[in-house]
């Protein structure tokens, strides 16, 4: 007999249109899941977590997985975009590198292939690892409802494991991320149990720019996940790390006080203590390379 029963029986749809979704979700939407690539929605429902009557595929919906930058405004992604396709796209290389390489730690290659930067949010996993880069770069997501569309900033997206903001009959459309300051540079420093591909212990986004208004000259966002029920800023370590002459004591202090505020839970892959030095760890060491970095530029 096999160990897992594997999935259970599903009807799957393609929607056309924004329209063919909203009407299925109103006529059925107690038994119709959304799909994208589905590496996060099969294991949940072969682990029978998820109960699905209906997997109604997002993927061919107009202008879903476009990639559109201006010099301007920033860019925006479509929900449906694959991560290898965000990882190698040449506008997200050149201007929102953190992307880039958050989307490298995930998974391995084939799951990468059909991982989208859509499921990885709405999933709102506390390790997802495109939300603390989305976080430092201040991502918004476009909300598509039966009303019209609605932007919400990322940090208020995400309620709790599992849980987002989206209303009734509204799906992901899309994620904006406005242009970095002028010079940002940004490490996204991920601890895994293996290098084949595992979900983070604790991933740290650090993303740092020339900033002549502030004591230290620079500024520094700080994004970390798996450490709490959502992915998180640090604000007061930012703000902190902003009013002193930067060196390598300010930014020991800084990941002390970023592992204060993190509050992991004990799980598989980690004791909440190791996690919490972690955050220490990983910290420090993405703020200091991207001091480098800056210092060195
Ligand atoms: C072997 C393996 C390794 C993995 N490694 C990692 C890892 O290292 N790091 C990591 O972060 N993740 C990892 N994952 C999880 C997963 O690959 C990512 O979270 C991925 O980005 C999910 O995208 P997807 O397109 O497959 O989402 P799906 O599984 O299709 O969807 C995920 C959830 O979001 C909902 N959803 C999807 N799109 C929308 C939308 N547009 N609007 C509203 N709701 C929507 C779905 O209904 C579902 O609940 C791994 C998974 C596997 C199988």
């Amino acid at each position: 007999m096999l160990a897992r029963p594997g999935l259970p029986d599903f009807d799957y749809m393609k929607a056309e249109s924004a329209q063919d979704v909203f009407r299925l979700l109103k006529e059925r939407g107690d038994e119709v899941k959304l799909l994208m690539g589905g590496t996060d929605l099969f294991v949940q429902m072969r682990d029978r977590n998820e109960s699905v009557g209906i997997l109604l595929d997002l993927k061919h919906l107009p202008g879903i997985k476009d990639i559109s930058y201006d010099k301007k405004k920033g860019i925006n992604i479509g929900a449906a975009v694959t991560l290898n396709q965000l990882s190698a796209h040449p506008d997200v290389k050149d201007h929102f590198q953190i992307l880039s390489q958050s989307a490298d730690t995930i998974g391995n290659y084939q799951v990468r292939n059909r991982a989208t930067l859509g499921g990885n949010i709405c999933n709102a996993s506390p390790s997802a690892d495109m939300a603390p880069a989305a976080l430092v770069l201040e991502g918004e997501v476009f909300l598509s409802g039966p009303d019209g569309e609605r932007m919400m900033a990322l940090d208020q997206f995400w309620e709790g494991p599992g849980k987002t903001a989206l209303k009734e009959y509204e799906f992901l459309a899309a994620v904006h991320f406005p242009n970095p300051p002028s010079g940002a540079v940004g490490r996204y420093l991920k601890l895994g149990r293996s290098k084949m591909g595992d979900l983070a212990i604790v991933g740290v986004a650090v993303l740092g720019y020339p900033d002549s208004e502030v004591p230290a000259g620079i500024r520094f966002r700080i994004g970390i996940n798996s450490t709490a029920p959502t992915v998180y800023r640090v604000p007061q370590v930012e703000e902190f790390l902003a009013q002193a002459p930067l060196s390598d004591d300010i930014l020991r202090q800084a990941a002390g006080e970023a592992m204060k505020v993190s509050a992991p839970i004990e799980d598989v892959r980690a004791t909440a203590l190791y996690q919490k030095k972690m955050v220490n760890n990983l910290t420090f060491k993405g703020l200091k390379e991207v001091w480098n970095q800056l210092v060195i530029s």
